[in-house]
């Protein structure tokens, strides 16, 4: 259980069963039940693949060891089937404190699902710990953050929240999708329940939706796996497969997005029809010195604001390689529109308190040569000037 990261995305925990056949890839049990030695003795562990499946078991352990501190995971079929698990421990009468600056599906399951079902919930900036002390009341029992956020990249101090919601009795749940936990350890922070959305860097090929929750505590980890179990949202063995597939080059690709992250971020600052660059990785963001102090890295994700409107669409059109897409953390690279795309179900005053405006792109970079994405970038806003001066 030792070994370092890297292994770890390939062998999980370390001195697990195999399968019987040796396979070096786990194998896909394609099955729903499981067959019964005798009346109260399922012989294998496995009853029925709702509840549990060895290829989805293989995984959650995967992300057990990745996910440092953590004793249990949950795979989910999608991010948004875990977070709704997540908020399942809350009864009508609680109160939750968010990140202001929060995926948009995650603003709509609070606004639609959340809401009606008794819990009230306040956004604030997480990243200002007096906005957090000033919101907490006696029901508080949960702070939920993302951090980098998305899609303004506001870093939170997880251990300054963490010691907030403590004292309150209070979980702190920490969305850890934007930096994965190649480059960030919430539960070593303080944090009581990690969220993924497996879809993006986890399995990082744009090709599989799914979604983790990973608990450090037993009490937690059994109620949650009662709620999945009774709400549904598995994650099929096919999925779970091509999931684990992905990890195995989480180190090499996180890396490398770091790597064209960093490129695309300091060309990006340096363009006439760019206002802003808001990347982790720029010592120009205003918490880069705080994302540098919980994390190991800077991850792939790149919000810029352009000089109009209009920039912002001719960008969206003329990219040729790097597609016009919402989602993120593949090895595709994607521009997305956050006001339309990611974010239309946050209200219009919180977007434009937040500067989600129509001059907002948010960029994933993913693994193609850097200067190809550059190049694509550059012909893409040259388009654009030639389009202006006819
Ligand atoms: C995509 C995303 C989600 C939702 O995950 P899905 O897999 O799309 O359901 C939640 N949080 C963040 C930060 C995301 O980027």
């Amino acid at each position: 259980m030792n070994h370092a990261r890297e292994t770890r995305c390939i062998h999980g925990q370390a001195h697990r069963h195999g399968d019987a056949f040796r396979a070096v890839s786990y194998p896909i049990y394609q099955t729903a039940p499981f067959g019964h030695s005798a009346p109260g003795h399922n012989g294998s562990g496995f009853d029925y693949s709702r509840e549990s499946n060895p290829t989805r078991a293989y995984l959650e352990e995967t992300m057990t060891a990745l996910e440092e501190g953590a004793v249990d995971t949950l795979a989910f079929s999608s991010g948004m089937a875990a977070v709704s698990a997540c908020f399942e421990l809350f009864r009508p009468g609680d109160h939750v404190i968010c990140t202001d600056d929060l995926y948009g599906g995650v603003v709509r399951l609070i606004h639609t699902v959340c809401e009606k079902n008794g819990l009230t919930v306040d956004f604030v900036d997480t990243g200002a710990a007096k906005q957090i002390a000033a919101a907490l009341r006696p029901n508080t029992r949960a702070i939920y953050l993302e951090t980098p956020s998305n899609p303004m990249m506001h870093v939170s101090d997880i251990r300054a929240c963490s010691a907030l919601a403590h004292a309150q009795g209070a979980l702190l749940i920490v969305d850890n999708t934007f930096l994965t936990p190649y480059f960030q350890n919430p539960f070593l922070l303080g944090a009581d329940l990690v969220i993924h959305s497996g879809t993006k860097f986890l399995s990082g090929h744009n090709d599989t939706v799914c979604g983790f929750l990973c608990t450090s505590d037993a009490q937690l980890s059994a109620r949650l796996r009662t709620v999945a179990k009774t709400t549904g949202a598995a994650l099929s063995p096919f999925d779970s497969w091509l999931t684990l597939r992905g990890l195995k080059t989480l180190a090499v690709r996180m890396e490398r997005h770091e790597q064209n992250a960093r490129r695309l971020a300091a060309w990006l600052e340096r363009q006439s029809f760019v206002k802003r660059v808001w990347y982790v990785g720029l010592e120009s963001h205003p918490q880069y010195a705080l994302n540098a102090a919980q994390s190991r890295g800077a991850g792939a994700m790149i919000s810029f604001s352009v000089d109009s409107k209009e920039t912002a669409l001719r960008l969206l059109h003329g990219v040729k390689l790097i597609t016009f897409a919402e989602s993120l953390g593949g090895t595709e690279s994607l521009l997305t529109y956050p006001a339309l795309q990611t974010h239309p179900d946050v209200p219009q005053t919180v977007r434009d308190r937040l500067g989600i405006t129509d001059r907002l792109l948010r960029l994933s970079a993913g693994l193609e040569n850097a200067d190809d994405l550059i190049a694509d970038l550059s012909q893409a806003w040259e388009e654009h000037d030639a389009f202006r001066t006819v």
